[in-house]
């Protein structure tokens, strides 16, 4: 379904360049929910935003349903951190998830039905005539949620969409997170700093490097498909699971720093942008 090759990813400015992604493989199968995790800075938006088309790599491709990623694919949604930037202040719930469906070139009772549907599955059938801005952090970002849904992609791509809500708001965001992929079987990359989160959502957790960034593993994640917040995260294996993942992304933070080349000058090192999450 989605095919990720060789993604190196070097930014270069007057004064230093940066090799934020060296380099990248993995596939996702069709239907798959995983998670991607690593420390802050270490390229996980970078990555992203190359997968979504948004951004040129250095070396590599993405192919998606074979065909290579060149501009914003239209099977693809994506969901980012900052849903008090991503949603239209001005436009009601309605129209914002209206909106990629016009783009679509949707018919309108086709529209209103793929916005009722996402809404009501999002728990948020209520809402749909308010303003983003009445809403708290965690409803502006299930309508973001219900926006990508409506779209009905192939692909669902989310960057670190939960963190800056509140930690029981997190929670029942994750549990949304795994009941619509359980109703629409949508194909997900779920990126998080988060190594509970990971291992909580995923079917399988890919573990990234600091910069300059490789994948350092790649892990099934064994747990009964049915989770909850409590059995689910209280279960030994749970913790076997985040251990794993702890002790890779701790190994991970060993400096691996060098030059890119012989015109590299200051590069930057991890502590540049704070990896305290870990
Ligand atoms: P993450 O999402 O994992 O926190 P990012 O992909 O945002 O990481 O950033 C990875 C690295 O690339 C960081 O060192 C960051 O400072 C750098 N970087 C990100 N965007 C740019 C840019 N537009 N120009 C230069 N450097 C960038
Ligand atoms: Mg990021």
């Amino acid at each position: 379904m989605l095919d990720v090759r060789g993604i190196k990813k070097v930014y270069e400015s007057k004064d230093r360049t940066v090799e934020a992604v060296r380099d990248l493989t993995f596939t996702l199968q069709a239907g798959e929910l995983a998670c991607l995790v690593g420390p802050s800075g270490c390229g996980k938006t970078t990555l992203l935003k190359i997968m979504s088309g948004l951004l040129e790599p250095t070396s590599g491709e993405v192919l998606l349903e074979g065909k290579r990623v060149e501009g914003p694919p239209p099977g693809m949604a994506v969901v980012f951190q900052e849903y008090g930037r991503s949603l239209f202040p001005w436009m009601t719930v309605r129209e914002n998830v209206e909106l990629p469906l016009k783009q679509k070139k949707l018919a309108a009772a086709r529209r209103t039905e793929l916005v009722e549907e996402s809404l009501a599955a999002v728990g948020l059938a209520e809402a749909h005539a308010a303003y983003p801005w009445q809403l708290s952090g965690g409803m502006q970002q299930r309508v973001a949620i219900a926006r990508a849904v409506a779209y009905e992609p192939h692909v669902l791509l989310m960057d670190e969409p939960f963190a800056a809500v509140d930690a029981q708001t997190r929670a029942d965001l994750e549990d949304l997170i795994r009941d619509l992929w359980h109703k629409f079987q949508v194909t997900t990359l779920f990126v998080t700093h988060d190594i509970d989160e990971a291992v909580y959502l995923g079917q399988r957790v890919l573990i990234l490097s600091n910069s300059p960034t490789v994948i350092r593993d790649d892990l099934a994640v064994d747990l009964p498909d049915q989770r909850d917040q409590l059995t689910t995260r209280s279960s030994p294996r749970f913790a076997e699971l985040r251990a794993r993942v702890y002790e890779q992304i701790h190994r991970a933070k060993t400096p691996a720093a060098e030059p890119v080349g012989a015109g590299a000058t200051a590069l930057p090192t991890s502590a540049d942008h704070g990896s305290t999450e870990f």
